[in-house]
């Protein structure tokens, strides 16, 4: 694994605010290169909240954000070259499967044969060649969440952030989506942030697990130093907890 030198993310104090709450508190965190992280923790621990600092999606109310050592604070969504999964999917209904995922290369100006050879590609990594044609409303859940997960891994942004992808999906299928995801990594070797709630999902998944609460990070280390080594009673307990 990377060590501490090759951190493609840096936190340093970042916190953000609404109102008087503390949606994150100040917090300092490094994501090594290449590395799959999971943030764990309960609804409203802070874990959107980080993932939206991270893609500009959120201003931060303190602190600094540097990505491969250059500052991104203030820079704009655009420019960050973060690719995100959302729970709900937010593919356009309208627009068939090859169109929702070509269209972040057809806002960036790709030319119509590299749209097409890069579509092909990604929709192929995640089992949907032949399913171009179909509008989301003719795919099932999973599928839905494959052609989402294609639309980010379709022009290598550099970071992938997943918030929740598989939380409106089954038990069986969740666990078979797992093991696509991570197969995913190791193919293409891209930095993962993964949010979940599920602490079997993030055991299962990750190399470092981010343990949130509060809007604070409460344990930082491998899923074996948090299952076996909890710092504190509620990580003892969070990570104990079976479904
Ligand atoms: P999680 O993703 O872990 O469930 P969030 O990051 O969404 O948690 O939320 C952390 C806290 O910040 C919650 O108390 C939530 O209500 C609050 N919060 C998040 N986004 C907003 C917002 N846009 N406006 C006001 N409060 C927010
Ligand atoms: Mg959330």
């Amino acid at each position: 694994m990377a060590d501490l030198e090759q951190s493609m993310i840096e936190l340093q104090e970042v916190s953000k605010q609404f109102g008087a709450t503390f949606a994150l508190r100040p917090t300092t965190l490094a994501v090594k290169k290449g590395e799959f992280l999971t943030l764990l923790g309960p609804s409203g621990s802070g874990k959107s909240t980080l993932l939206n600092l991270i893609s500009g999606g959120y201003s931060s109310s303190s602190g600094r954000i540097l990505l491969n050592g250059s500052d991104i604070t203030d820079a704009p969504p655009r420019k960050r070259g973060i690719g995100m999964v959302f729970q709900n999917y937010a593919l356009m209904p309208h627009m068939t499967a090859f169109d929702n995922v070509a269209y972040p290369l057809r806002v960036r100006g790709y030319s119509k044969d590299d749209i097409k050879a890069k579509v092909t590609d990604a929709l192929k990594r995640v089992g949907l060649s032949g399913f171009e044609n179909r509008k989301p409303k003719q795919l099932s859940g999973g599928q839905q969440q494959r052609v989402g997960i294609a639309r980010c891994i379709v022009y290598s942004p550099s970071i992938i952030m997943m918030d929740e992808p598989l939380g409106a999906l089954d038990k069986n299928l969740r666990e078979q989506m797992q093991d696509e995801i991570k197969t995913l990594h190791r193919e293409i070797g891209t930095t993962f942030i993964y949010v979940t709630h599920d602490q079997e999902e993030a055991l299962n998944m990750s190399d470092r697990i981010c343990l949130m609460n509060n809007g604070a990070i409460v344990q930082l280390g491998t899923p074996d130093e948090l299952y076996f080594r909890p710092i504190n009673r509620f990580a003892a307990q969070f990570i104990g907890e079976s479904n």
